[in-house]
């Protein structure tokens, strides 16, 4: 997890369980109070603004917040407290979201990003829930290190279809 200036400032670290997938998150430096955190649809954290993560990872076209009556989006999450020293230390589950292939995936295509907000998330409002700037950024991608490669075209099948 980076910060704006491009500092490690923590560590996201996610387990598949039954329920979703599990978000260990450590950071510091935050105001004290509570912050909105989100899955983001793409795995790009470019600061200082972290635009580049894209909106609130959606692929079932809910509306935003965990109190809103048509959310949420699949990558919302609860929101977490940083404490008097500025402290994370947060266990949260991302209901419905998975680690193993499939639409609902975080490591879908080039895979995601987790966002912490400047502000609290308030849960109802469009399109983030109100809460400010993006001010930490983590890409989520496979580990495994193995991108899948495309087949390449056979050439000696285009030849076999001519006539010589
Ligand atoms: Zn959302």
């Amino acid at each position: 997890m980076y910060n704006a200036s491009g500092d490690m400032v923590g560590t996201a670290q996610l387990t598949e369980s039954p329920d979703g997938v599990e978000v260990k998150l450590k950071l510091e430096g935050l105001t004290p109070g509570f912050h909105g955190v989100a899955v983001h649809e793409f795995a790009k954290c470019e600061g200082p603004d972290f635009k580049s993560a894209g909106n609130h990872l959606n692929p079932e076209g809910t509306e935003h917040g965990l109190m809103h009556p048509e959310g949420p989006h699949l990558g919302d999450l609860p929101n977490v407290e940083a404490d008097s020293d500025g402290l994370v230390d947060a266990e949260l589950m991302l209901s419905g979201g998975t680690l193993k292939e499939g639409k609902d995936s975080l490591l879908r295509g080039e895979g995601t990003s987790l966002v912490v907000m400047e502000l609290q998330d308030d849960g109802v409002s469009q399109p983030g829930g109100n809460a400010g700037t993006r001010i930490i950024c983590g890409e989520i991608k496979s580990g495994k290190g193995e991108e899948p490669t495309e087949s390449p075209t056979d050439p000696t099948e285009l030849n076999d279809t001519q006539d010589d």
